[in-house]
């Protein structure tokens, strides 16, 4: 709720301001201007206000009270909470002078051409350089686009509304944004492009940046120095900067003169906030589009299913882009029965079937690269006592302890609980402690083992802990280093790998399986967007291959990746969905609640469900048990997750809008509950 100040002259909505809350000023934003010229005269003046900035705009306070409505959240909280954090700490004589500073730097040049320094964040390595203006208004290396780029970016250009460019990886999606960004550039209007995760598409910023020499790109991201972010978000809200390329957060960049929006890769998942104000960055993309009467480009080769939804039901329009640029052909598919293995008792699986092995050799003698997709990091998922049965537990969680050969721990990926690697077994003394399972450091060992002299290399979260590491990595790949590449989701997604011409996935399987409704979904995007890393380069693409190694191979969601066949695929899932009255067939909430003890969460919840009930069956809400996530301990808390349920996304968003305010009185009487929070459209359940 947002609160009352007297302020001696009329202050316009979107100003920020220092007011006082108690015994403290704090940071604000004038949210509208009072309902009566005359002020109750006990009012509290405002403190200070920034008259260096120009107020946030009408725009910008609709995203931000929607989000926050939508959401769940309090406004003035979200509000806060989305502008970088240095603002708040700057006063108004500090901000007057990083103002001026920014419009100095990017006043035009009179004489000589002096160089117009582009401002881009030190993470960006791998982008080109931008620094001068070119002579001449012509960009380079700009090709002719085809007939489908063409249509998509004449449809772009043509009117507001949310597009899906539909394409697979090579097919031409990224020329077509940049084609969309010029005209938009051209009409004097401001462009944000969001990708799912800045350190993984270097080459995306690369190419916006040359592409756009003579501009000014601003990125926004939570790797940005405090002062960086504040720079970028200045310039992109002073109408400075004219591209804001950025992850989640850079939704709600102020962007004064906006004009197209752009999400990539619209169906990954890291476009969920997981924490805070859970929001989706497309879906508030979307809204934002709408509101502003600007151009929505989600991109993707295996939309969510969501936005799938929403083309057949004529709310989106499918821009298809049918061919791989150059004639490309995807690379085959070929599925390889784990079961037809000659297998000895007892004996583990090998990492990879003899033909593979094979096929991996014959590209090595080529001097082409493979890449080994493994979703699992670590050399073992657990280790086990072969004598008593003891397990690498984590003490702290109900979760196994992943074995790292490297560093010889047993870390925890849930608490980051670790120790040294016990010499015997920590039970009965057992010296045969053993591994079990396979993680991306194991397969990286039998590689080796397998195939003396390759050069291999991982890529994964450790290997790229350090700064300027996954650079450095990815490099090398590039330089022609490396023979094979073995590593999770990190190598399956964006990079623009030109020699690899045999993709395996390991062990895909357990997401078939697993009991959130959206792991096939995300399986077979990542399995497609792995498949398109092979072949690129159109020379090579005919004897391009991906392996699926798989002890279901008849499984209707291989059959569709064989076959490309993401259509057939998101065909069944929506059936299914449907029957089973899921989502985007209907909208789910999730209240989760953490405390010492699992029952005390669960009484917390059942008493909120308890509370809404008679207002929930009106509604045609459902209100589900609580239950165990999956990890259901970690760091020594328990968690319980309540899920709510509507085939009216409109239902449910007023019964929640009455019920969870009750919830904080309702915790002053559970004590024991440490948090709880809810997710409103959560991705994982
Ligand atoms: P995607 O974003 O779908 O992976 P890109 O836009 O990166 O596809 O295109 C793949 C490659 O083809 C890039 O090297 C790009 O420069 C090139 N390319 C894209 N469109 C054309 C075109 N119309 N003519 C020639 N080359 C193109
Ligand atoms: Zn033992
Ligand atoms: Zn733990």
């Amino acid at each position: 709720m947002p609160l009352d100040y007297a302020s001696p002259q009329p202050l316009p909505p979107g100003t920020l301001v220092r007011v006082p809350l108690g015994r403290r000023d704090v940071p604000g934003i004038v949210w509208q201007r009072p309902p009566q010229a005359e002020a109750p005269p006990d009012l509290r003046p405002v403190r200070e206000v920034v008259s260096a900035l120009p107020p946030l705009g009408a725009h910008w306070r609709q995203l931000v009270a929607f989000a926050a409505a939508y959401y769940q959240r309090g406004l003035g909280e979200l509000a806060l909470a989305v502008l970088p954090p240095e603002l708040r700490k700057l006063d108004d004589v500090q901000l007057a002078r990083r103002v001026s500073r920014l419009r100095k730097a990017t006043a035009p040049v009179v004489g000589p051409a002096a160089p117009r320094v582009v401002e881009r964040a030190a993470a960006d390595i791998g982008a080109a350089r931008a620094d001068e203006v070119p002579p001449a208004d012509l960009p380079p290396s700009r090709p002719p686009l085809n007939d489908e780029q063409q249509m998509a970016v004449q449809a772009i250009g043509a009117a507001a509304g949310t597009y899906l460019l539909h394409g697979v990886t090579g097919s031409g999606k990224t020329e077509v944004y940049l084609h969309a960004a010029e005209a938009a550039l051209a009409a004097g209007r401001q462009v944000l492009v969001m990708v799912p995760e800045i350190n993984l598409t270097p080459q995306l910023e690369a190419r916006f940046a040359e592409r756009f020499a003579g501009r000014r790109l601003v990125s926004l991201h939570s790797a940005l120095t405090p002062a960086q972010r504040l720079k970028h978000w200045l310039l992109a809200h002073l109408g400075e900067a004219d591209l804001v390329l950025g992850t989640r957060l850079a939704v709600f960049a102020s962007l004064p003169r906006l004009g197209l929006i752009v999400a990539d890769e619209e169906h990954d998942p890291s476009f969920k906030q997981q924490e805070g104000a859970r929001y989706s960055a497309r879906d508030l993309a979307v809204y934002r589009g709408h509101l502003e009467g600007v151009p929505v480009v989600l991109g993707s080769a295996t939309p969510s299913l969501e936005t799938w939804q929403r083309v057949q039901e004529g709310r989106y329009t499918r821009l298809a882009l049918s061919q791989r640029i150059g004639g490309g052909v995807l690379p085959r598919v070929r599925l390889f029965d784990m079961n037809t293995l000659p297998r000895q008792r007892g004996a583990a699986a090998p990492a990879l079937a003899p033909m593979i092995v094979d096929a991996v050799a014959e590209r090595i003698e080529r001097g082409e690269q493979s890449l080994l997709f493994l979703n699992r990091r670590g050399y073992a998922p657990v280790l086990h006592c072969t004598a008593c049965g003891w397990k690498s537990g984590c003490p702290h969680c109900s979760a196994w302890r992943v074995f790292h050969k490297g560093d010889r721990s047993l870390r925890c990926h849930h608490c980051g609980f670790s120790e040294r690697v016990p010499r015997a077994c920590p039970d009965c003394g057992n010296l045969d402690i053993a591994p079990l399972g396979r993680g991306t450091e194991r397969l990286e060992e039998q590689i080796a083992e397998l195939l003396p002299g390759a050069r291999v290399a991982r890529i994964d979260a450790d290997t790229t802990r350090l700064k300027g590491s996954l650079e450095a990595q990815l490099g090398a790949v590039h330089a022609g280093d490396v023979d094979v590449l073995v590593g999770t989701q990190m190598i399956a997604k964006g990079h623009d790998f030109r020699r690899i011409t045999l993709v395996a996935a390991v062990n895909p399987d357990s997401a078939l399986f697993a009991s959130d409704f959206r792991a096939p979904e995300r399986l077979f995007s990542l399995l497609m967007q792995a498949a398109g890393r092979a072949g690129r380069d159109a020379e090579h693409a005919a004897r391009s291959e991906m392996w699926v190694q798989s002890w279901h191979p008849q499984h209707g969601l291989y059959a569709a990746l064989r076959k490309h066949d993401y259509e057939a695929f998101a065909a069944t899932q929506l059936e299914e969905r449907q029957a089973a009255g899921l989502p985007p067939f209907s909208s789910l909430a999730l209240l989760r609640a953490e405390a010492r003890e699992a029952s005390i969460a669960q009484a917390f919840l059942r008493e909120a469900a308890a509370q809404a009930q008679a207002a929930a069956d009106e509604a045609g809400v459902t209100i589900y048990p609580p239950v165990p996530p999956p990890v259901a301990r970690v760091a020594d808390v328990d968690r319980m997750q309540m899920l709510v349920e509507s085939p009216s996304r409109v239902a449910l968003q007023r019964l929640l809008a009455d019920w969870l305010p009750q919830l904080h009185g309702l915790r002053t009487v559970h004590k024991g509950v440490l948090r709880w929070a809810v997710d409103v459209d959560p991705l994982a359940i």
